[in-house]
């Protein structure tokens, strides 16, 4: 009895490891363990067999059972059918669970789109410290001692010399004194103005910076980078008008208006009805900045512009405060 169990065990295991279909599977089940099936026969066997023999017999063959079933369970799990072992099977045909994955913040889109367009233009991408020396952010710009910007209402003063960066023009200090001309450089990042935060202002922004320097740079090569710049960024209709103004860096100095993009130039709210919106400040190089970073005025020229990221996100966009970019509601941020 026991050889014959030992037997059975044999091929019914081999049965079950050959069968390909559920339903090969079936007809193994019934076979083996069914009301007609041969544990079935072998358990009404038992009681033609010696009263000491029973015990040990019945406990055999149920075990037996036991292994079968759960034989034909892990086939069925492994042949991928949905009567194999139903609370642990996988559906592999299900669409994967997907982890919750961020985006880049608008504000970083921006200055990448931003830096695409330069960098298509053979400028490259430099980025510097965001606490500075008055020498990096005033004295070596041109800017005298007495101009307004460096009163501590204007600028974050950590100690005497210390300061955080006012604006991004420090960087171009940096790389002329490392760097000799040709350059062509573009330097994003944050600035720090102790201004009162309100729909248009924070005490903390982000500048995009560009420099270039070569032997025969001139104003004409500065309108022809700002006005590809304005087209490829707000689109392809773009205008762009140059106003002088003073800065202390660059000599001559001007500002850049765009196009309004929304009435382009016919007059609406948002360019309040003057059909042009400001956008940059540019200029040519003073020479006082190249004596400060040892290059030859006579020799170099070249042409400086910066502009407030926040500014053209928010024109690109059409968002009407700036404290939204910072306020870290993912009701925001998801829109871009
Ligand atoms: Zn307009």
């Amino acid at each position: 009895m026991k050889e014959s169990l030992e037997a059975l065990e044999r091929s019914a295991f081999s049965a079950i490891e050959e069968a390909t279909t559920p339903k090969d599977l079936e007809g193994l089940r019934i076979k083996f363990l069914g009301r007609q099936g041969t544990i079935a026969s072998i358990l009404k066997e038992i009681a033609t067999l010696p009263p000491e023999e029973r015990p040990l017999v019945g406990q055999k063959a149920n075990i037996l059972k036991e292994r079968i079933k759960s034989q034909i369970d892990e086939r069925l799990k492994s042949l991928g059918s949905p009567l194999g072992a139903k609370a642990h099977r996988e559906d592999t045909t299900l669409p994967g669970t997907c982890g919750a994955t961020g985006r880049l913040h608008p504000l970083t889109q921006v200055i990448q789109e931003v830096c695409d367009v330069f960098l298509s233009l053979g400028f490259r991408v430099v980025e510097g410290p965001e606490i500075e020396t008055e020498y990096y952010n005033f004295d070596a710009l041109n800017i005298p001692k007495s101009h307004p910007s460096r009163d501590t209402f204007d600028t974050f003063y950590l100690d005497t010399t210390h300061l955080l960066r006012s604006q991004t023009s420090t960087v171009q200090i940096r790389v002329m004194e490392k760097e000799k001309p040709p350059l062509r450089i573009v330097a994003p990042g944050r600035v720090f103005r102790p201004d009162a935060v309100d729909a248009s202002h924070s005490f903390m922004f982000h500048q995009v910076e560009g420099l270039c320097v070569d032997c025969d740079v001139r104003f004409s090569d500065l309108k022809g980078t700002l006005s590809l710049f304005s087209k490829q960024f707000f689109g392809p209709k773009t205008r762009t008008r140059f106003r002088p103004h003073f800065f202390p860096f660059t000599e001559p100095s001007a500002e850049v208006d765009i196009s309004c993009i929304l009435c382009d130039g016919k007059g609406c709210r948002l360019c309040k009805q003057k059909g042009w919106i400001e956008v940059l400040g540019a200029g040519m190089v003073h020479p006082n900045v190249f004596r400060a970073v040892k290059v030859d005025p006579s020799r170099y020229r070249g042409f400086a512009f910066g502009m407030g990221v926040e500014r053209l996100a928010m024109l690109k966009y059409g968002v009407d405060d700036i404290r939204l970019f910072f306020e870290n509601d993912l009701r925001f941020l998801r829109q871009f």
